[in-house]
Order: structure tokens, then sequence, then C-alpha cells
């Protein structure tokens, strides 16, 4: 069954604050007090701040256009593109996690850092080897470990994050229009 928690919801463009009975949580039809505080959040914008909801509204029609293409199969390359870069404008959109290159070095780093510590505490007193000469080996190749570490995790991001739109193919032009 859904439930609904007590909300109060700050505007983001004029920090006005609108209280409202809740926001569903779960799966279920919103009830009609829901419903209420939808049509209130909307007409707070539609008022106060048209041209964002306008951009919105745009968004929506994208988003509808999008699953609409997605019910079919088609060999035409400019729809496929057309598919292709309003799924990619749509997942910027609801992108939350970006990571800059300097939290993946951090992260490489940290990671061979631990990788090293590892190695050493157990490989040391298996091969009867001190503690520092294994250490200060390792040290010597950390910095290529956390190459190995930053490779995958960048590929993985630019999969993720995917910061170019997709490439035109051959022969497609763009018709601007409106
Ligand atoms: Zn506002």
């Amino acid at each position: 069954m859904p439930h609904e928690i007590a909300s109060v919801l700050t505007c983001k463009l004029c920090n006005e604050k609108i209280a409202g009975p809740g926001l569903i949580v779960g799966p279920g039809q919103a009830s009609g007090r829901v419903a209420q505080f939808m049509e209130k959040l909307t007409a707070h914008l539609g008022a106060r701040h048209p041209k964002e909801l306008g951009a919105l509204h745009q968004k929506a029609l994208e988003f509808f256009g999008l699953n609409c293409v997605m019910q079919y199969v088609t060999q035409d390359d400019r729809v496929k593109y057309q598919r292709e870069f309003l799924r990619w404008s749509i997942h910027q959109v609801t992108l939350d996690a970006r990571y800059s290159n300097e939290q993946l070095d951090d992260a490489a780093a940290s990671h061979a850092e631990a990788c090293t510590l590892a190695v050493v505490n157990g490989l040391a007193p298996a091969l009867g080897i001190p503690e520092e000469r294994l250490t200060r080996a390792m040290e010597n190749v950390r910095p290529q470990i956390a190459a190995l570490f930053l490779e995958p995790i960048k590929i993985m991001r630019e999969k993720l994050q995917e910061p170019e739109p997709p490439p035109m193919p051959a022969g497609v032009s763009v018709v601007k229009v409106g």
C-alpha cells in the first residue's frame, strides 16, 4: 500500500515555501489530495515562472515523444539519430552523479594505496620479506597501479555520463523547426 508523508517544498527559483498534504511514497495511484498538491506546485510555476514552466512542458513532450518512438522499429538513420539524441538530452537532465577528473584521480589513488597495503600485509609474512622492504618496492609501482584503476573507471564514467551528444550519422542533416 502506498503511504503519504507530509511535505514542505521550497521553490528553487524564488524560495517560496509550498506546503502540501504529502508526496506519495511507493507504488500506487496518487490520491486526490496528492493530485491537488501537484496542481498547487504547477500553479505556482505557471503564475510566477511561466517561462520555466513552458520549458518543463517542452521536456515532458520530448519524453512522451521518445517513449512513443521507442514503441517502433525503424531502419531510418534519421529517426534512429533523433531517438538517440532525445534519449541523450533527457539523460543529461535526469543524471544526478557527475564525477570530475580530480575525483577519479583521487579514487584511483586511494584504491592504489589500499591495494599496496593489502599486498604488503598479505605477502610480507608469507614470503618472509620485511614489511618495509616490500612497502618500498610496492611504492615504486603504485603510480602504475593507480593508472590501472583509473582507466576502467574513466571508461565507465564516459559510458554513464555520456558527456558528448551522439554522433550524427553521415548523410543526416538536422532541420531546425520553430
Ligand atoms: Zn517560485
